[in-house]
């Protein structure tokens, strides 16, 4: 333990408040900031207006920390065998559960086994990105961080009030951070706990514009309205499956977002320009193994 300066705030700005002492270099980042009742207590790098003396304890160089996802309050390891599940849980105060995978993500639902190897026993979290919020739950759905600036990067794409069908929605992230543009989103999936997660995201962040559909998305040709102007197909194991569905919905001159596991650059174009597409971009949106990466492929219709 090392006595240091601190500012002490109610826990319910402390993560705000965190960031800002972050922002302005203010933050001691060796020392892990604690409660005390309803308070949080900040360390400083230097004593500033309020501030008091307190004990912290000191963090282990992130070096020393096992390589994680971070969803809200569950961390999850990444490598089999990690150690430092303890050392995890102590880093930031806002974990309270680290995990490890049991095996892979598996089974139509996309989901995972999962053991907790510290902290409190429990799949479900609320998670923030670009200040929507989102009920997660790990034991009922699958649900990553890792394709926040995807999202982004999709919503910048996009024209005013489009017409967006997301297909495999899971619990909205997608569907709801599009929808900050979009005149309507149709978001199906086939998992009644995604579906279920989804329609409570849908309401926590208030959003209108989105139609939450329990469906396979083999079916939706059979009951959407076709033209929309673009569409989202995140199931990077079996997307290419339902290609032909999408493109019977997507209007000409509309645009597919195809995400697809590969191990080599332009693995897939053959098959997508014998559909009809034009491929106007394909990037790596992260690696999945040595010799297997994620690809998002940007794709206009007819
Ligand atoms: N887009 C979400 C996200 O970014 O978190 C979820 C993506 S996850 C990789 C794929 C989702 O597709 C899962 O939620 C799974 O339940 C759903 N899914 C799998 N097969 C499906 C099908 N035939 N029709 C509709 N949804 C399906």
């Amino acid at each position: 333990m090392k006595e240091g300066w601190c500012l002490r705030v109610p826990k319910t700005s402390g993560e705000e408040k965190r960031r800002e002492l972050l922002k302005e270099g203010l933050l001691d980042t060796c020392l892990v900031p604690r409660t005390d009742g309803d308070d949080l207590l900040l360390p400083l790098r230097e004593p500033r207006q309020g501030c008091e003396r307190e004990l912290f304890e000191e963090l282990p160089e992130r070096a020393d920390l096992p390589r994680h996802d971070l969803i809200g309050g569950i961390a999850v390891i990444l490598d089999p065998g990690s150690e430092g599940a303890d050392l995890l849980l102590r880093s930031r105060p806002s974990i309270h559960t680290v995990l490890f995978p049991e095996g892979p993500v598996e089974g139509e639902f996309r989901t995972r086994r999962f053991v907790v190897a510290a902290g409190e026993p429990t799949m479900k979290t609320r998670y923030t990105e670009y200040g929507l919020r989102f009920e997660i739950d790990l034991s009922e759905a699958y649900f990553s961080p890792r394709l926040s600036g995807e999202r982004q990067r999709v919503l910048a794409l996009m024209d005013e009030r489009e017409r967006v069908l997301d297909m495999f929605a899971g619990v909205g992230p997608f569907a709801i951070t599009l929808a900050g543009r979009a005149g309507v989103v149709y978001a199906a999936d086939i998992n009644p706990g995604a579906v279920s997660l989804m329609i409570e995201n849908i309401s926590l962040n208030r959003v209108k514009n989105v139609l939450p559909i329990l469906a396979d998305a083999a079916r939706l040709a059979g009951v959407l309205p076709r033209g929309f102007d673009r569409v989202v197909m995140n199931l990077p194991f079996g997307a290419v499956k339902f290609l032909d569905t999408a493109l019977d919905l997507c209007r000409p001159g509309g645009t597919i977002h195809l995400y697809a596991m590969v191990g080599e650059e332009g693995a897939l174009t053959p098959i997508l320009r014998d559909k009809g597409c034009r491929i106007i971009g394909e990037r790596v949106v992260h690696t999945y193994s040595p010799s297997e990466w994620l690809a998002v492929y940007d794709l206009k219709v007819g």
